[in-house]
Formats: C-alpha cells, structure tokens, sequence
C-alpha cells in the first residue's frame, strides 16, 4: 500500500488553482479548445456522471433530498443534481474550482430552480453536516490509499443513508499504464496520480458501516473510473 508523504493537500490545491485549473476547466467544459487526450478524459468522465445520474433518476430522483457533493470541481454533478430538484452543498480545495461551479450554476439554474446549490472552496476534511447522500467523484486518485481511507471514513460520517465515490482502480493493466504514463510524463500532470484496490476502498467503506451496493466502471483510451454506491449497513 502506498503510503502518504503527507503534503499532498498543499500540492494539490496549489495545483487545481493554478494549472489544473486551465486545464480542468477546459476539460469539463465545452469548448473546442481541447486536444485528443483530454476530449477523451472529458468523454470519459461525462459517462461517470451520468451513471451517477442515472442510478438516482433510476430510484426517482433526489427531489429534495440533501447532497454534498465534496471535490465537485466546475460542478459537472452538482448542478444537474440541484437543477433536478436536489439540495446540494457542494465544495472543493480549490477557490477556481469552487468559483466556477457557481458561476455555471447561476448561468445554468434559470427563473424557477427546482433545488439549489451552493458553492464552497473547502477541502472535504473540513466540511460538516449530515446528507443524505456524498458524493465523492475522481477525487480520491490525487491522494494514496491511507489518505483515501481517512477521506472515507469522514465523508461516510457526513452520511445518513448513502456514499458514492469514484477512483482509478488499481489493476495490473492500468498499473502497467500508469508507470509507462510516468516515464513520459507530460507538461500537466503537475500532481501524482495513484491507483486503488476496489477491496481497499471496498473495506474502508465496510469498516465505516457502509455496504457496496452498486458499482459501475468507465473506461475510455485516456480515462478510466470505477465507481461505487455504498449504503448504511
Ligand atoms: N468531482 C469533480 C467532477 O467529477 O467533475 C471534479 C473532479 S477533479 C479530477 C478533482 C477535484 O477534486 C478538483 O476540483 C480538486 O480541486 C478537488 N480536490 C482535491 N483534493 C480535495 C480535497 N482534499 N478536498 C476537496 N476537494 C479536493
């Protein structure tokens, strides 16, 4: 198990409000301004958010119910939740990140709003409350495994009924992908990227009461994401 050198929150909220930020940003978004790779990363991450949407829709929808979305980045989720009737607190490290997603909302939500969102820059070690649903979406992947543990434990406490969390899983494909990734690496990749053992994530979610009961995984060339409901057991 990978092991944390302990600085990685500095380092990553320093990279997602700067460079990461660029870049996110146009990948999250839709200009053309995009080159093959992150089209790729972008398509591949619409999939993820829409199966998150999609297990929602499938139960009849949040309508109402409470969410934090924590490390929501431009708010790819968030806002379609809160503009389905949603009441989402959503947050992330970065104050780009955070800015933005408000931004797009207040440009997305229209005359009536169904639900709400509001926006937070805040690392998700810090947010409070009780949800009825976290959502924790390509966070965990700036982060090695006894620090994606402590983060579960935390969002599952901000949970009454549900957790859905996404992670690069850690495979011996991906793996192999990742360390030749590594020694080319390119211009962007300004923060390390680790990957997770599905049982890992599985066992910090069972030891935290929780029990997977959905999970889905998108893979395209450049993206790939395993994604994981769990409810209270
Ligand atoms: N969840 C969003 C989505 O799927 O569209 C954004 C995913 S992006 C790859 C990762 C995001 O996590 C960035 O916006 C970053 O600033 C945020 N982040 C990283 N570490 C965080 C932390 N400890 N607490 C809150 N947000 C964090």
């Amino acid at each position: 198990m990978e092991a944390t050198g302990g600085d990685e929150l500095e380092a990553v909220k320093k990279y997602f409000n700067t460079s990461g930020f660029e870049r996110w940003n146009k990948i999250y978004g839709e200009t053309d301004e995009v080159n093959k790779v992150q089209l790729d990363i972008r398509q591949g991450h619409a999939q993820t958010v829409d199966k998150v949407l999609k297990w929602f829709d499938e139960e009849g929808g949040l309508q109402g119910a409470s969410v934090a979305d924590c490390g929501c980045g431009t708010g790819s989720l968030a806002i379609p939740l809160a503009l389905r009737g949603a009441n989402v607190s959503a947050s992330d490290i970065s104050s780009s990140m955070a800015s933005e997603a408000a931004r797009r909302y207040e440009a997305a939500k229209g005359a009536e709003p169904k639900g709400n969102a509001v926006f937070e820059a805040k690392d998700l070690e810090s947010v409070t409350g009780r949800y009825d649903t976290v959502t924790c979406i390509d966070v965990m992947i700036h982060y090695p495994q006894d620090k994606a543990d402590a983060m579960i434990s935390h969002l599952a406490s901000l949970s009454d009924r549900r957790l859905v969390v996404s992670f690069a899983p850690k495979t011996p494909y991906y793996s192999v992908l990742k360390r030749i990734g590594e020694l080319f690496p390119g211009p962007s990749k300004a923060t390390r990227a680790y990957l997770h053992a599905e049982e890992d994530v599985e066992a910090a979610l069972n030891r935290a009461g929780f029990k997977v009961t959905k999970r889905e995984m998108t893979a395209t060339s450049f993206y790939f994401s395993r994604l994981l409901e769990a409810v209270r057991s």
